[in-house]
């Protein structure tokens, strides 16, 4: 889907993350993006990546801040379970798209400044 590709490129997740769909939340006047690991990680330790039994749910749908779209902020949204670790005990998943514990995706570090401009041009040239 030509669209998913274009928003997975933005957030830097175009490999292991799977969209499942992209709203505008008139509310908070932000793009939602649901998204959720590809199978292959799936289940992994949030502190050493290692594969685990799921535990359970965690505390269901959970946000990581994404970068900001022009005057739109953007969060990734998806569903955080927790797994058992044999070394770390119960912790929340790995997601490809956040450090273990960041509120915010890979992509707002600092290398992410640079890239503004770039998205915006992206943006404004999105096919409708
Ligand atoms: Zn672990």
């Amino acid at each position: 889907m030509r669209n998913a590709t274009v928003w997975a490129g933005m957030f830097g997740v175009e490999k292991s993350t799977v969209i499942d769909g992209v709203v505008f939340e008139d509310e908070s006047e932000s793009i939602v993006v649901s998204v959720r690991p590809r199978k292959g990680a799936k289940q992994r330790c949030g502190l050493c990546q290692r594969r685990c039994p799921g535990y359970d749910h965690g505390e269901g749908r959970r946000r990581w801040r994404g970068p900001d779209l022009g005057l739109l902020r953007s969060f990734l949204e998806a569903d955080a379970p927790r797994v058992t670790c044999r070394d770390h005990g119960v912790v929340v998943a790995s997601v490809p798209w956040a450090r273990h514990g960041a509120r915010r995706t890979e992509r707002l570090g600092p290398s992410l400044m640079r890239r503004g401009s770039a998205h915006s041009h992206l943006i404004l040239r999105r096919p409708a």
